[in-house]
């Protein structure tokens, strides 16, 4: 290492500090005795991240690519018009957590955190200190630097190497403990921070790509019959999805009971390594219908984008089978009957109008809308709930069965069927990574659902300012036929939306 770059990074030893921030142990009952209490009820929340709904044949796609979770929907509440709050992991993520819309709690950046108003009104914290058992996990580090922020309320935050292959992140390797500072100042040697486009440190920057690029190898070849295309990774992280599974299965009966288990792991997400089993499975006839390029297009050409979506529902069918993997287990073992088993993702991901994967100005229903099971305690028949729910609907939910309190704040209301439907309400989703964090939403893509109809409307971007597109979901459901110009409801929720927007807006005026 350069002195220089021995500096920088000893620059920064101050701001980490060596203690656990770690709350004392919270006095749990047995398991024997929660086993009956089922006002306490076990939550289990198994995240994959880009899980786009459109692309499961539960809810339809032609292709079979989750026949596991079709067996999980005979015991559970399929939602089928459930919707992310955002297009990518931030909004995403930090909405289904804290029971907020973008809007509110702001995390409307890459790496961005929810502002701190919001980050004690969180679902480990609302669910009680001293009642849950609270554990969380991710492989993707954009959700750690989320669930970093309730760190004070969670009881077990396991680190992210513990189910990797390799780590090649040394924020979490080393300053876990501090990891909000750490990781700032390593992407910054690295040059991935948003404040900087080079790097701070250029030995450190080529060392550590040439010494990931040889270990990224080394794995990949180790597991070349496994993985014919490469072991899964994202960003600094290798993993085996099964790693995670088997915690999983291994350690969620011995757990403190009641428990609440946040688990996010990164697959489906690009880049799509199918295991061996589902590589080419889905080499078939079939192809996505053609969609004509958008305003916002990458120029990905059509055969391109099904090539990709080919290889990625292959990596859907991959993750399927893991889940049902741990399913199996589940089903076999008393869990189920104290737990509360929700699957669900933070975004979807999308394959036409020129557009590959979420980082898109775009909110059409492949990168917006993604899956939503419920499984109750004991539950053994299947339910389906058509109409539009939101991600900001699991927090309310949850805190709905386990007898706590539904905090003000919450943008969310009670899913069907714990709570009968009242009047048709709307439902949103917000792009906004190119708005000013603390600042009124004047360039963003806000979506509203309501009922059969969705309205998208741009605003303050170059060329494509205030637009507006309107979709009858139920007739048109691949959003082609855009009646913005001819429905005649398109001014009655042109004006909801606007209404809220000025209303959310408001605090930042
Ligand atoms: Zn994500």
């Amino acid at each position: 290492m350069h002195r220089r770059d021995f500096l920088k990074l000893m620059a920064a030893l101050p701001l980490v500090r060596i203690s656990w921030r770690q709350r004392p142990p919270a006095t749990h009952h047995s398991a024997e005795t929660q086993a009956e209490d089922i006002d306490h009820p076990n939550i289990l929340i198994l995240l994959f991240d880009t899980f786009s709904a459109k692309h499961a044949s539960l809810y339809g796609y032609p292709r079979h690519t989750t026949p596991n979770l079709e067996r999980f929907a005979n015991r559970a509440t399929v939602y089928h018009a459930h919707q992310a709050s955002g297009n990518f992991t931030n909004p995403g993520t930090a909405s289904l957590l804290t029971g907020a819309y973008p809007w509110t709690h702001r995390s409307m950046h890459l790496y961005s955190p929810i502002i701190p108003p919001y980050v004690d009104k969180n679902l480990f914290r609302a669910l009680g200190h001293t009642q849950y058992h609270s554990v969380a996990y991710s492989h993707n580090m954009v959700a750690v630097t989320l669930i970093y922020q309730f760190l004070n309320d969670l009881d077990n935050f396991k680190k992210t190497e513990e189910l990797c292959l390799h780590d090649g992140q040394l924020a979490d390797q080393f300053f876990f403990n501090d990891y909000d500072l750490a990781t700032w100042r390593e992407r910054i040697f690295r040059g991935a921070a948003d404040i900087s486009s080079y790097p701070s440190s250029l030995f450190y920057f080529l060392l550590n790509g040439e010494y990931w690029q040889a270990k990224k190898e080394a794995i990949n070849e180790q597991y070349r019959d496994r993985f014919p295309v490469g072991v899964p990774y994202h960003h600094d992280q290798i993993f085996l999805l099964e790693d995670a599974i088997n915690w999983l299965r291994d350690n969620l009966e011995t757990l403190p009971q009641p428990f609440v288990v946040y688990f996010h792991l990164t697959p489906p997400h690009e880049p799509y390594c199918p295991s061996k089993e589902f590589y080419g499975h889905f080499n078939d006839s079939w192809v996505p219908e053609p969609k004509p390029e958008h305003v916002f297009t990458q120029e990905h050409p059509y055969g391109e984008l099904i090539a990709a979506c080919q290889t990625y529902d292959e990596y859907v069918a991959f993750v399927d089978s893991e889940f049902g993997r741990l399913y199996d287990h589940l089903n076999s073992s008393s869990l189920l009957d104290n737990t509360y088993f929700l699957v669900t993702s933070d975004h979807g991901e999308m394959f036409e109008r020129g557009i590959q994967g979420h980082l898109t100005e775009v909110l059409y229903d492949p990168v917006m809308r993604v899956p939503l099971l419920i499984s109750a305690p004991g539950q053994q028949e299947r339910r389906d709930v058509q109409a539009p729910t939101s991600a900001v609907d699991v927090m309310p939910t949850l805190l709905h069965l386990a007898n706590r309190p539904i905090p003000t704040w919450c943008e969310g209301e009670i899913l069907p069927p714990y709570q009968t439907a009242g009047t048709e309400r709307s439902v949103f989703a917000v792009e906004a990574k190119s708005n000013a964090k603390r600042a009124p939403l004047t360039r963003a893509t806000v979506a509203m659902v309501k009922g059969r109809y969705k309205l998208i409307h741009y605003r303050g971007y170059s060329g494509f300012d205030d637009e507006y597109e309107l979709y009858d979901l139920e007739a048109d459901p691949e959003e082609l036929n855009d009646i913005y110009a001819t429905a005649s409801v398109a001014s009655e929720l042109k004006e909801e939306l606007l209404t809220k927007l000025e209303e959310v807006n408001a605090p930042y005026s």
